[in-house]
């Protein structure tokens, strides 16, 4: 009997499990419902977009969709290291031993969409833009979406389901009606740091290698991320503490080149006036992060991807996660014939240590400040990679690597690096003190 399936968000997680489920059996029916436009109908330059590290994981997941890592491949940056840029413009180079994949987020997402409406008709699949869920009700089985029609008029549709996906992103609307359902608890806080994207066109007098991860860290919670894209331009994003933070303060371009110059002058170098006027009028974005006691509801709803976990993205991880809900509800349908009641219930016991151990890692792997703590960090990394190698058996691979380069559960790894992260979560939270940001969640 055929089963319809209603993902509300074409995000990386929901197009992502509209390929497992169409390929998985010709009962499902899928409607994906998006409140934003399409992207593939938007020139790149004007969606509003960042730099997404695909790793081991996302790759894993990926590859059970034919064809798919071989095009995200071709679309993306091959890394095979990280180049921190100190202040007296030497950098230290982290290597890694698997390469990982950067293309943007929004490609990444066209990538996804471009491959499924090439393999499946509007029989099995039908994707609905700009239409916003608002209202869903479990009882009955709907979800509500409206769309903008005309300047003064928004159409309301009811859909029917038989499962309901919550793909929707760190700021669910289904999570938000869980909220109505008997012991449901979430646990939503800002990321202490707070960003601005910037976007460099190519520019052949970089000092800037590419195919590494460019980072800037000063030690006050000020920090760059920048990656080239596969046209020789880059993009990337500035973090700064999400209070007391400089960026509110700047009103003129020229302040903007000042503050590149004196903090991550090799950006400067290559900063044209018109972006610095781009990045002064750019949003601050700030992110939260999400942990609840249950992924599921009643029989035929489920929460995946940053709906059920959103994480700070210091470690890169958040969209891998979310390839990797994919692959796990896919076997659980495997091991409950595909009964979805029990898939659902069995995805919320089973995922959520490691959700919720992703959480913890994401926020407590890096020093956000302290010169010697960041100095121990490279020491660790470096000497955990080597005493791997010679010794395999009795030292673990580094942190960098489980998170990166295996399918290590995250839990597994919390367990591993349990020391390190009390360690750095101490040393985070004396420095949030300072600026405030603790007391004031
Ligand atoms: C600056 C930054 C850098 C990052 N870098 C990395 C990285 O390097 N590696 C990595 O793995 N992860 C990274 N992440 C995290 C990653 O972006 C997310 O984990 C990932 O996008 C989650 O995918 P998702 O589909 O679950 O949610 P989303 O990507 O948030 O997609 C949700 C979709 O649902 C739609 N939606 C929302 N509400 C509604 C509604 N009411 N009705 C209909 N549609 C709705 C949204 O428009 C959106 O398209 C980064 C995040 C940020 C902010």
């Amino acid at each position: 009997m055929a089963k319809k399936v209603v993902i509300v968000g074409a995000g990386p997680s929901g197009v992502l499990l509209a390929h497992y489920l169409l390929q998985r059996d010709e009962d499902y029916q899928v409607e994906i419902y998006e409140r934003r436009n399409d992207p593939r109908s938007i020139p790149l330059s004007k969606s509003r977009t960042f730099p997404i590290v695909i790793n081991q994981r996302g790759i894993t997941a990926l590859s059970n969709i034919e064809g798919l890592v071989e095009i995200l491949k071709s679309a993306s940056i091959e890394s095979t290291g990280s180049l921190n840029h100190e202040k007296n413009g030497k950098t230290q180079l982290l290597p890694r031993n698997q390469p990982i994949y950067i293309l943007d987020r929004t490609q990444l997402v066209i990538i996804l969409l471009e491959t499924l409406t090439a393999k499946y008709n509007s029989d099995r699949l039908n994707i609905y833009f700009e239409n916003q869920c608002n209202v869903v009700d479990f009882e009955a089985k709907t979800v509500i979406f409206s769309k903008v029609v005309s300047a003064d008029h928004t159409r309301n549709i009811t859909v029917n389901y038989d499962l309901l996906i919550g793909a929707d992103g760190a700021r669910s609307q289904v999570r938000e009606q869980f909220l109505s359902t008997d012991e449901f608890e979430v646990e939503q806080k800002y990321v202490p740091s707070a960003y601005k994207s910037i976007f460099l066109p190519a520019n052949s007098a970089t000092s800037l290698k590419p195919g590494y991860i460019h980072t800037w860290r000063r030690g006050d919670g000020i920090t760059a991320i920048l990656v080239h894209r596969i046209d020789g331009s880059l993009s990337g994003t500035v973090n700064f503490p999400r209070e007391n933070n400089l960026m509110a303060n700047f009103s003129t371009t020229k302040e903007i080149s000042q503050f590149f110059s004196d903090r991550f002058p090799e950006i400067a170098q290559i900063l044209p006036e018109s972006e610095a006027e781009a990045f002064l009028n750019r949003p601050i974005s700030s992110i939260i992060t999400i942990r609840c006691n249950r992924y599921h509801h009643g029989d035929s709803v489920l929460l995946i991807g940053d709906a059920a976990h959103a994480t700070s993205p210091s470690l890169g991880q958040g969209c891998n996660a979310s390839f990797e809900d994919v692959d796990f509800f896919d076997k659980l349908l495997d091991e409950y014939s595909d009964d979805i009641a029990k898939a659902i219930a069995q995805f919320s016991l089973r995922r959520k240590p490691d959700a919720h151990a992703l959480v913890e890692l994401s926020n407590n792997a890096f020093p956000l400040s302290g010169r010697l703590l960041f100095l121990e960090f490279f020491i660790r990394l470096r000497s955990a990679n080597i005493l791997h190698q010679l010794f395999p058996k009795y030292f673990s691979p580094s942190l960098f690597q489980l998170l990166s380069e295996s399918t290590v559960p995250y839990s597994e790894i919390l367990n591993i690096y349990k020391n390190w992260i009390a360690k750095v979560k101490q040393a985070n939270e004396k420095f949030l003190y300072q600026f405030g940001q603790l007391k004031s969640q």
